[in-house]
């Protein structure tokens, strides 16, 4: 049986300020008060996790276990089957620069080992979106989100952020760079796993 979150205050273990915004826009119908982990001075725990649930289990326990209040953070990527399901959990990893991150340069290493391996395309991939909602007695909640499709190349599309511009969701020949917002975020893996988070946590 999944824990309801009974709660009116929720931690959402994350310094950006965008993913913040669309989780307190989510959870405003259930009267929940959302805080930041700037707000709390919390620190950014070492996502040294192997799995999206390992890094997200990290993050969620560290911030319930520091403030007292159930806390709840994403980890997200997308895998490429025929790079063994890289980047997987370093997909942020692969955009840095030493001086801030360069998505260009991480979608373009991943096509260039695409093609140095001679994979066939379809070039199947998927994004990635583990929720954890942690308890501050160490219980916790997990809801994986994904969204199917492949890699594209050439890039295409300037909306969107990270690796939108090459990955084409399965029913559309658009990219996710391509997409408007509204629907990018009305079938993605992070609206995929927030569904099952507030079917699992909230009487409807
Ligand atoms: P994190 O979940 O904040 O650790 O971010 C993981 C990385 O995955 C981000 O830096 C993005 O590069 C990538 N990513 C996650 N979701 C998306 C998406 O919806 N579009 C494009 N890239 C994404």
């Amino acid at each position: 049986m999944t824990r309801k979150f009974t709660g009116t205050r929720l931690l959402v273990a994350t310094h950006n300020q965008g993913k913040l915004e669309e989780i307190a826009d989510l959870l405003t119908p259930f009267g929940v008060e959302v805080v930041g982990a700037k707000e709390m001075n919390l620190p950014e725990p070492v996502e040294d996790g192997s799995t999206f649930v390992e890094n997200a289990r990290i993050k969620a326990h560290a911030a319930a276990k520091a403030t007292g209040l159930p806390a709840m953070s994403d980890d997200s990527g997308i895998e490429i089957d025929a790079l063994d399901k890289a980047p997987g959990v370093y997909t942020a990893d692969w955009a840095e620069t030493g001086s801030g991150r360069d998505f260009v340069m991480a979608m373009t290493r991943s096509h260039d080992l695409l093609v140095e391996r001679g994979a066939p395309a379809p070039w199947t991939a998927r994004f990635c979106c583990t929720l954890v909602l942690a308890w501050p007695d160490g219980h916790d909640e997990v809801f994986p989100g994904v969204m199917e499709g492949q890699v594209v190349w050439p890039m295409r599309g300037d909306q969107g952020h990270g690796y939108d511009p090459i990955f084409q969701p399965d029913g559309y020949d658009i990219t996710f760079g391509e997409m408007d917002r509204w629907e990018k975020n009305r079938i993605s893996h992070r609206a995929d796993a927030f569904r099952k988070f507030v079917a699992g946590c909230f009487d409807a």
